[in-house]
């Protein structure tokens, strides 16, 4: 099973381009994955060692449906016995689409003389977070098109704007970004406006692929978008997300470039990204792309439980672009945050909103419209338990997720508890009562886990503080 790939690249140094499509072709070429090597990459995740690229191009080119379940029952079990039942709750806020980027799958890029171009002024950006804020939501991703308009000060003073709303006990306690790559300089003005996470996908990590997408504007500099998180990290961000857009180009080379990415990261500055997102390309306004890539829903799903087998201390992102049945499918391999009652025309927050049929203000089409109240009232009756959870990032308790997959006992003293008493906020503040009766149930319930655990009583103290009308309490 041991192999050697033809070409070593040199160490990794920073800010230079780390991917080498030879280097991933390589692996691909020579995996030739048996059912009882399967098992085993499966078997070395599950006790919680590392995946290198040769074990996870072993699982991409498995196609033997055996070895599929297998790899799907290996991710459900990692998922379970690892990180328990939470799914962390967020909602995205598109501020501006002005773009001067030529993405070809994209409705806001500069050349769709068709898409409303609008960006939120104060007033707009205000009553969208009331909105949000009046729904329950307590963690917004906040997307840019890229644009001289959305510079750094632009973004540090947006999320600033954002943080001092308050509507009732409404507040947003984490704000992420998902915008155009800065220089150093600039990531450091948006660090110091205090933001969680800056995402940055790299669309495709197929240096041929990227070309033929990105046809004009700066984000055609396929080196400069590999290396934005080494510049956010040397401007002290150690929180990034990478991502891929799958169907641009093959998966399974996608999916080896996103270990890649997160090796890198590792090996430069000692942390990997905190998540990785895995969207799937939607319809958009003008759509022009390549069909050969397009993903169907059984590599999709398969792709999720790969990754989460590959990088097991890694959060990942599934958003509203995928239906609620496939959602409902890929939380049991391990996804860890969903969007929930997202809109994604910009404005839609504050508007009644009016489905807009031609997608002239949104960047690509949604297929998960249920409201937040929905999305959590389902997750109760699956047994998971939805979190509005900001403890880590605003105590510093950076690196969660490798605590959460390393520590033990860190996710009973933390993670299920910050979840339960984020719940009890939301069932106190914004559910109606057959919710909020469900969400007390379940809470109840999830009392019983920490049993015996050090730290039971305090986390019933503060439920009956919350009860009381007390809020924003953590551990
Ligand atoms: N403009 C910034 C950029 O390009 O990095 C911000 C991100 S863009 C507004 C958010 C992400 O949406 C993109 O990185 C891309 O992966 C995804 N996206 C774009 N067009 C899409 C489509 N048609 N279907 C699904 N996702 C799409
Ligand atoms: Fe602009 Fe981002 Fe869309 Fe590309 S993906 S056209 S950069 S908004």
């Amino acid at each position: 099973m041991i192999f050697k790939p033809q070409k070593y690249r040199i160490k990794d140094e920073s800010m230079i381009n780390f991917i080498d499509p030879e280097e991933i072709n390589d692996y691909l070429n020579r995996a030739k994955p048996t059912t009882d090597m399967v098992r085993q990459v499966i078997e070395k995740s599950l006790n919680k060692e590392r995946l290198n690229l040769e074990d996870v191009a072993l699982l991409v080119k498995a196609t033997d449906l055996e070895q599929i379940e297998m790899i799907k029952d290996g991710a459900k079990t990692l998922k379970r016995n690892i990180y328990g039942n939470r799914i962390v709750l967020f909602a995205p806020l598109y501020v501006g689409n002005l773009c001067n980027n030529n993405c070809k799958y994209c409705g806001f890029r500069a050349s769709n003389s068709k898409a409303e171009r609008k960006t939120l002024n104060d007033q707009e950006l205000y009553e969208n977070v009331v909105a949000l804020e009046q729904n329950g939501q307590k963690r917004l991703i906040l997307v840019f098109g890229e644009h001289q308009k959305y510079n750094a000060q632009y973004i540090a003073d947006t999320v600033r704007k954002v943080y001092n709303i308050k509507s009732g006990n409404g507040e947003i306690r984490r704000v992420n970004i998902n915008a155009a790559p800065l220089d150093i300089a600039d990531f450091k003005t948006v660090k110091e406006s205090g933001i969680g996470t800056y995402q940055i996908f790299q669309e495709t990590y197929h240096p041929e692929a990227y070309k033929k997408y990105h046809l004009s504007g700066k984000k055609a500099d396929y080196n400069y978008r590999v290396t934005s998180l080494d510049r956010a990290m040397e401007a002290g961000i150690d929180d990034v997300g990478i991502g891929v857009l799958f169907g641009l180009y093959d998966w399974r080379y996608e999916v080896l470039a996103l270990v890649r990415h997160t090796n890198h990261l590792e090996a430069c500055y000692n942390v990997g990204p905190h998540t990785i997102s895995f969207p799937r390309l939607q319809k958009a306004l003008n759509l022009d792309v390549d069909e050969q890539y397009l993903v169907n829903d059984e590599e999709f799903t398969r792709i999720i439980a790969i990754l989460r087998l590959a990088v097991p201390y890694t959060g990942m992102i599934l958003t509203a672009r995928e239906t609620a049945e496939i959602r409902r499918e890929v939380l049991q391999y391990g996804c860890s945050q969903i969007d929930a009652g997202t809109k994604i025309e910009i404005g839609a927050y504050a508007e009644k909103f009016q489905k807009n049929q031609e997608l002239k203000k949104e960047q690509f089409q949604i297929n998960d419209n249920r409201s937040l109240n929905d999305v959590i009232e389902e997750l109760i009756e699956q047994d998971y338990l939805p979190s509005f959870c900001t403890a880590c990032y605003r105590l510093g308790r950076t690196g969660e997720h490798f605590m959460e997959f390393s520590v033990p006992g860190f996710i009973k003293r933390y993670c299920s508890s910050n979840a339960m008493l984020t719940l009890a906020e939301y069932l106190m503040d914004y559910a109606p009562p057959e919710t909020a009766e469900k969400g007390w149930k379940l809470i109840e319930k999830s009392m019983l886990d920490l049993e015996g655990f050090q730290n039971i009583d305090e986390v019933h103290a503060r439920l009956m503080r919350i009860k009381n009308g007390e809020r924003d309490l953590y551990f």
